[in-house]
């Protein structure tokens, strides 16, 4: 066992090869209430080098909500437009509104390497998946039962007592696309959820398809053997 003085001053001697990666587009679905959206924050907050797709919708803002932050709110007419003019990466209607990805901060972030986290539904993890079938992981998150599901819905208390009734009555037909996801977490802890999210990151991110720089590395280093 080496002392983590030994590890620092290896560390200086030798310091991580940067080698060159395209980023991925790290997809989060699940049935509302599972717990995603606290699943996607935590795992912002522990890693640099993943950033979250602001999508755009024509809901309303739910109280707390910031515009440009959570989502970018625009009407129907607005979120037309984008669509037509190829602005979105994917789009679908989900409960009754409309939901996007724009395009330009998704395909900027991967050319620079770095990843993108999506809140999305199947809809879009399907549209995502036919156009950059290289590029995107997908995550499926489940709730430990129905029950919990519901008691999540209701505790939330942003959204009025019909809303929480349409959400429960569409979550089985959202589950039920479990077996298009590349991982499935079941949020029993939220700790060892973001623990698994973040395995499943670190080790997407060491897939040799995805570290374009792998060959000039390998090159130099054997020039040096
Ligand atoms: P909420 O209204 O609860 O924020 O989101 C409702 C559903 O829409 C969630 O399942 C969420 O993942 C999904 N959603 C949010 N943004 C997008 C998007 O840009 N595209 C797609 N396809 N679904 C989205």
């Amino acid at each position: 066992m080496t002392s983590s003085a030994e590890n620092n001053l290896n560390a200086d001697e030798h310091p991580e090869p940067q080698i060159a990666r395209r980023g991925l587009l790290y997809i989060v679905s699940s049935p509302s209430g599972a717990g995603k959206t606290t699943l996607a924050r935590r795992v912002l907050a522990a890693d640099a080098n993943i950033e979250m797709s602001v999508s755009v919708t024509t809901r309303a803002a739910r109280p707390g909500e910031r515009d440009g932050v959570d989502y970018h709110f625009a009407d129907r007419t607005k979120f037309e437009a984008m669509k037509d003019q190829g602005d979105l990466l994917e789009w679908a209607r989900v409960f009754d509104n409309y939901y996007g990805t724009p395009r330009e901060p998704v395909e900027a972030a991967i050319r620079d390497g770095k990843d993108v986290l999506f809140d999305i539904d199947w809809q879009g993890a399907q549209q995502l998946s036919e156009k950059m079938p290289g590029d995107v992981v997908r995550v499926f998150v489940l709730p430990p039962s129905g029950h919990v599901l519901e008691d999540r819905l209701k505790s939330r208390a942003q959204d009025p007592p019909d809303v929480v009734a349409k959400r429960m009555a569409a979550a089985s037909s959202e589950i039920s696309h479990w077996p298009e996801y590349d991982y499935v977490i079941v949020n029993t802890s939220l700790e060892q959820s973001v623990a698994s999210a973040l395995a499943i990151l670190t080790a997407e991110r060491l897939k040799r398809a995805r570290l374009l720089g792998l060959s000039d590395f390998v090159r130099t280093l054997q020039t040096a053997l």
